[in-house]
């Protein structure tokens, strides 16, 4: 298999099909080989597995993802990029869909493409500009998904990793903790795109645990991000506005055990969940 991740295949790719990248669409194609093959060794684990791709690009992380599974669904934004992929990868392992992923409806994808409750899985050399609203919506899908390896900018990454008291840690940081175990496959420069963006980058992989299925995720979600709304301020007045007022606000932290001069980027997980416990009782 001739890689094509590389700065010569890249650039014959491109001359052949007369295409140039576009930024607003966050193009930057990787051009390490071995670089694609340990993301899709990270994301792959089972020829079986249903496989995701968001944003294929001209196919650099594709090709390894169709070696690896039986069965790859790539959403695509751009119109180019179909007939390349295809053209160049084949379609005995490869769909490609022309859409915006933030137009796609997740659960439905995940019940149309899935047999016999093969594991889910997602895979993304994400397009920075919509790395936080993409990850969102496979956090809230309601169909199973196993795990999620993602390509982000590293600072982005930072955040997602980020534990109470670190500076990068924020509302995302904490939804992403109810949903998922993390850990940092690698850090990835940003000599190994083409074109070269401005940051370096980091691949991140989500695993579902399922550990808090029996909780109203959009209630959660929502009370946390009152939580962090102006982080000067203390979790007591951020949290008024869900709460009502400023004596439920109070009362309802004592009974969680939260001191209300502590700010939200102070508290873990543990402490937003008893908060819910309360709230959820009082505010439902
Ligand atoms: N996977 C390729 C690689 O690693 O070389 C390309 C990665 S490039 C950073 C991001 C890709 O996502 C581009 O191909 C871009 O056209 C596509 N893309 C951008 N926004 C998208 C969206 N909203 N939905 C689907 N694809 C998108």
């Amino acid at each position: 298999m001739q890689a094509i991740a590389t700065v010569k295949k890249t650039k014959e790719i491109q001359n052949k099909y007369h295409i140039y990248t576009k930024k607003s669409y966050g193009q930057n194609f990787i051009i390490e080989p071995k670089v694609v093959e340990k993301i899709a060794d990270a994301a792959v684990h089972d020829a079986g597995e249903l496989v995701f791709e968001i944003g294929p690009g001209i196919g650099a992380l594709t090709q390894f993802l169709c070696a690896k599974a039986d069965r790859v669904i790539a959403y695509e934004i751009d119109q180019r990029l179909p007939e390349i992929l295809y053209n160049e990868i084949g379609r005995d392992h490869l769909q490609v869909i022309l859409q915006d992923f933030m137009d796609v409806d997740v659960n439905e994808a995940i019940r149309t493409y899935r047999q016999n409750n093969q594991p889910v899985v997602f895979a993304s050399n994400l397009p920075y500009y919509v790395t936080t609203p993409i990850l969102f919506k496979l956090f809230e899908a309601e169909e199973p998904i196993e795990r999620i390896t993602v390509m982000m900018q590293k600072e982005v990454g930072q955040r997602f990793l980020a534990r109470e008291n670190d500076k990068e840690y924020n509302a995302l940081s904490v939804i992403t903790q109810f949903r998922c175990e993390m850990k940092k496959v690698m850090d990835v420069s940003r000599h190994v795109f083409w074109p070269s963006p401005r940051v370096d980058s980091m691949v991140v992989q989500f695993v579902f645990h399922h550990r808090y299925d029996d909780v109203d995720a959009a209630f959660f979600i929502a009370m946390v991000k009152s939580c962090f709304t102006q982080r000067r301020k203390t979790i007591y007045n951020n949290f008024q506005s869900y709460a009502g007022d400023k004596a439920s606000a109070k009362e309802l932290l004592e009974r969680a055990g939260i001191n209300p001069g502590l700010r939200a980027q102070q508290c873990t997980l543990a402490d937003f969940l008893r908060l819910y416990e309360v709230s959820y009782e009082s505010l439902c």
